[in-house]
């Protein structure tokens, strides 16, 4: 593995996976390695939600729509942060990524593309996803990428981790990697495009480029920021890492480990009516529970103390309501009151309170005061409309949920070509990178644009494999 390389992809994910496709369809001779033993990294777990604008899809379906509106959109949810160079070549590129994908036989899930799920809505039908998530994504790309395997442009390594990058007069000129056996080797090419992903999977590098913010993630164990850190070790300047906003609301598997955080409630009121209140470990209501702006209980969660909240409910609620959990059976969750540590039962308010280490004297006002609120038929605290039921009906019930994430905010400086930058400003030699190793904040600030981190992975990986790389044979079939 010591031949010189045209380009060598450092990760066979998302971004990583395009981009060895469409090198190898110019010719180029690319070795794509890949430290986990599959390729698909972050689309074996991601939900699959891809926004696009003026797609066949949308045309098909008498969908008018334009990459401006999407930049609206995109401009107003993320408050102008999103970025004006890379988030709009994202969004002007969208539509041509998205065909490519259902050219090659990608389908959208049926109900798809919807204005909105889960997040802020666009005001456009323009975001589908696939029946199985990011899965159905790699299943579309997987073949094409056999086939330059196939025709020997690209060579797969799977467990195969990169290590540092290799520079010589100030140029990248290729990469040292580990086998899963221990051995090592230096790999040398023209270009080297890191796509290895984001860092929610490393608490130390979380806690140093996300201050202040507990880690509380549910996301690819491999999605370790190696890249940024290989990267950073030889200049690349990182950033964004503060533009943080946590999902509202995981539970903790095990409050011990920060990567157990699950979803799997269900706290939408687009999708479900909250019966039950929501209180900080002060006991006290902070939110609006049937706020209709997700990104407004996002950022109320992520000012509580320690980004945790309490869904207090009762018996009566459970008994009654909707079922709160999408991903467990009722009866399932039943169990878990009282033997698991994220769910707590007590006869009285004040044994729930003294169970989740709640200031039982606060408690106990916020369900009187709401439990006024339910008789009145009015919440004059926070304006709160849905109102069903009071909590009175022993055993009061409460799950301890905290704000978690699946995606890391900060990350490589990139220019409009994907070269890495250094501390400078300058591009680093030879370096490129695409994908969430840029930080899910560079394209949407402190803010959730749904459907805004996956498929601009796909394009930057498409547009650096279509045109942005050069290496001396392309160079010598261009002149
Ligand atoms: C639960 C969940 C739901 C999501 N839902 C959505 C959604 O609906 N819409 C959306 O837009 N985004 C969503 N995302 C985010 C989006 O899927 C990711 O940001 C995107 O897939 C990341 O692509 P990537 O190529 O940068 O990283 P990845 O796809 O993770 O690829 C990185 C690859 O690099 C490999 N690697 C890492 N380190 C090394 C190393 N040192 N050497 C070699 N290989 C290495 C990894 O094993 C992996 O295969 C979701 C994420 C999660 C976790």
């Amino acid at each position: 593995m010591t031949e010189d390389w045209d380009v060598i992809v450092v990760g066979a994910g998302t971004a990583g996976i395009p981009t060895a496709i469409f090198a190898g369809q110019r010719g180029a001779h690319v070795l794509l390695i890949e430290a986990d033993e599959r390729i698909g990294g972050t689309l074996h777990w991601s939900t699959g939600q891809m926004t696009a604008a003026g797609t066949k899809m949308q045309k098909k379906l008498g969908i008018d729509d334009h990459p401006d509106w999407h930049w609206d959109d995109c401009y107003r949810i993320s408050k102008g942060e999103i970025h004006p160079v890379l988030g709009r070549l994202a969004i002007d590129e969208a539509a041509t990524s998205f065909d490519w994908l259902t050219d090659n036989g990608f389908e959208p899930a049926v109900g798809t593309p919807v204005a909105g799920f889960g997040h802020e809505p666009h005001r456009v039908r323009r975001y589908a996803w696939g029946e199985n998530g990011g899965v159905s994504v790699l299943e579309t790309m997987e073949p094409l990428l056999d086939a330059q395997i196939g025709r020997g442009t690209v060579t797969l390594s799977l467990e195969t981790r990169m290590t540092r990058l290799i520079v010589e007069a100030g140029a990248v000129v290729g990469v040292e990697v580990e086998a899963r056996d221990g051995t090592t080797a230096e790999i040398l090419g023209q270009n080297v495009v890191l796509t290895t992903g984001g860092y929610a999977a490393n608490p130390e590098l979380w806690a140093e480029l996300t201050p202040g913010r507990p880690l509380r993630s549910y996301c690819n164990p491999y999605s370790r920021g190696e890249g940024i850190m290989a990267a950073r070790d030889i200049g690349a300047a990182v950033s964004g890492g503060d533009q943080f906003l946590c999902s509202f609301a995981g539970i903790m598997m095990d409050p011990a480990d920060p990567l157990s955080a699950r979803g799997g409630i269900i706290l939408n009121p687009a999708f479900r009516q909250p019966w039950e209140i929501y209180v900080n470990r002060a006991g006290k209501r902070f939110v609006r529970e049937d706020h209709p702006s997700v990104d407004h209980r996002e950022h109320a969660l992520l000012e509580q103390d320690g980004m945790e909240m309490f869904i207090v409910f009762d018996e009566g609620i459970r008994q009654n309501s909707p079922n709160l959990f999408s991903e467990i059976e009722r009866k399932h969750a039943a169990k878990f009151f009282g033997d698991h540590p994220s769910y707590f039962k007590a006869d009285t308010v004040s044994g729930l309170a003294e169970k989740c280490g709640i200031d039982t004297a606060n408690l106990e006002a916020s369900v009187i005061e709401y439990n006024d609120a339910v008789e009145a038929h009015t919440d004059k605290i926070f304006g709160r409309e849905s109102l069903p039921r009071p909590i009175d009906t022993g055993p009061y019930l409460a799950i301890r949920a905290v704000g978690f994430t699946v995606l890391s905010p900060g990350g490589l400086e990139p220019d409009a070509g994907m070269r890495v930058l250094d501390t400078s400003g300058n591009a680093i030699p030879n370096l490129y990178a695409s994908g969430e190793i840029f930080g899910k904040a560079r394209l949407s600030g402190a803010t959730f644009l749904s459907g805004m981190s996956l498929l601009p992975a796909v394009t930057f990986g498409r547009l650096l494999g279509q045109q942005l790389l050069t290496w001396e044979g392309a160079r010598a079939a261009a002149e």
